[in-house]
């Protein structure tokens, strides 16, 4: 299983949001890590929420030509040998994407070598995954964000995610006004609560866009609603500041863009979170994702997919016993169906995990091809 060659496809996927009433255009981006092997066995690995430009300059420039001659089982050994490569400092960013998307190639290609689904050889925990569907974003006005609550109700989706405070804090420092963005916020909310129902379950996700008044004075005024987690509400994970907001009675997820151990050790030990959400596109793929769910184990705090990419994603949560959460996050399950064949589909909301080897679907080939050879997102599609 002596790696031969690894190559890096950057793509930036324009693509229409379609939910029943309710449409909008989109867009993502992302890059796909191919691993070949002496034997002829190839892992497609995978990494989005980033510049994937970056991203296929790391693998092309570093990790290809060092990785090279090692055997694609020694995950450990790579992931060491990369971490020293691209984080020798500590630092976090893009080092764990690229990372990911190596380790995920490996687990594809070790799955086809035993010929089991990656979910079991991770522990084989449960058959099938709940999920929770991610619908509510920016570019839906209040009555789109409302016909598309009542379509997913009726298709069978109890858990419902949106997002607030979008982009909150750069628009105020383009001259925006943060009392009308939370205040629209607030109506937004209203809208899916009244469409959706008393029983369904709404989370919501600032996206690290707030700063920890505006999130509480925001928090405050949706108590009425129901919320089920606030997800990432403040700029950059500020452990100490999301432990204050958490201790007035929010119940605070975060943890989808972090790509260091520490990161989520902190998250857990200061009382941070009620749910860590570790993704394996970001973290250091499902290496890294099952000693985070080990840690969030120990500590009794529940684990879920925050940060999209459900078709990766479904297999630590139905490989590990303390499983959670998969996100079916509308633009990026269509994002991943422009790139992969033999994808699995939600049924209302719930996901049957393949039994086919490694991460259970196909590249398709002559798409990664085209979008490499398209534009790039210079920054805009980052999910
Ligand atoms: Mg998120």
């Amino acid at each position: 299983m002596t790696i031969s060659e690894i190559n890096a496809y950057p793509a930036y996927i324009p693509t229409t949001l379609d939910i029943g009433p309710a449409q909008a255009a989109a867009s993502l981006s992302c890059c796909v890590i191919e691993v070949k092997t002496e034997d002829g066995v190839t892992g497609y690995g995978y990494t989005a929420i980033t510049d994937e430009e970056v991203i296929v300059s790391i693998i092309d420039n570093l990790l290809a030509p060092d990785l090279k001659g090692m055997s694609a089982l020694d995950r450990e050994a790579i992931a060491e040998r990369i971490y020293w490569m691209v984080s020798p400092r500590g630092q976090t960013g893009y080092g764990s994407h690229a990372a990911s998307g190596v380790d995920l190639a490996l687990w594809d290609i070790l799955g086809k070598v035993t010929g089991q689904p990656c979910w079991r050889l991770l522990g084989g925990a449960r058959s099938e995954v709940p999920l929770y569907v991610t619908f509510g974003f920016g570019s839906f006005d209040r009555e789109q964000l409302a016909d598309a609550a009542r379509h997913l109700r009726s298709d069978g989706v109890r858990r419902l995610k949106m997002v607030v405070g979008h982009h909150a804090l750069k628009r105020v420092a383009a001259g925006a006004s943060m009392s009308d963005i939370l205040k629209e916020d607030i109506e937004r909310v209203r809208v899916v609560r009244e469409a959706a129902g008393d029983d369904a379950d709404i989370y919501i996700d600032a996206n690290c866009s707030l700063d920890p008044a505006s999130a509480q004075w925001l928090d405050d005024r949706l108590k009425d609603f129901d919320i089920a987690f606030f997800e990432e509400p403040l700029r950059g994970n500020d452990t100490r500041q999301l432990a204050n907001l958490r201790a007035r009675g929010t119940r605070i997820a975060a943890g989808q863009n972090e790509g260091q151990l520490f990161r989520f050790r902190d998250l857990l030990t200061s009382g941070a979170v009620d749910v860590i959400q570790p993704n394996v596109v970001i973290c250091g793929g499902l290496t890294v994702g099952q000693k985070v769910a080990a840690m969030a184990d120990a500590h009794q705090v529940q684990l879920a997919n925050g940060g999209a990419f459900p078709f990766h994603n479904m297999h630590l949560h139905g490989g590990l016993a303390n499983g959670g959460l998969v996100e079916w996050h509308l633009i990026s399950v269509e994002m991943g169906r422009s790139l992969f064949t033999d994808l699995p589909d939600r049924d209302g909301d719930v996901l049957r995990l393949p039994e086919t080897p490694g991460l259970g679907f196909g590249a398709n080939l002559d798409a990664l091809r085209e979008f490499a050879a398209g534009p790039l997102s210079k920054g805009r599609g980052k999910g």
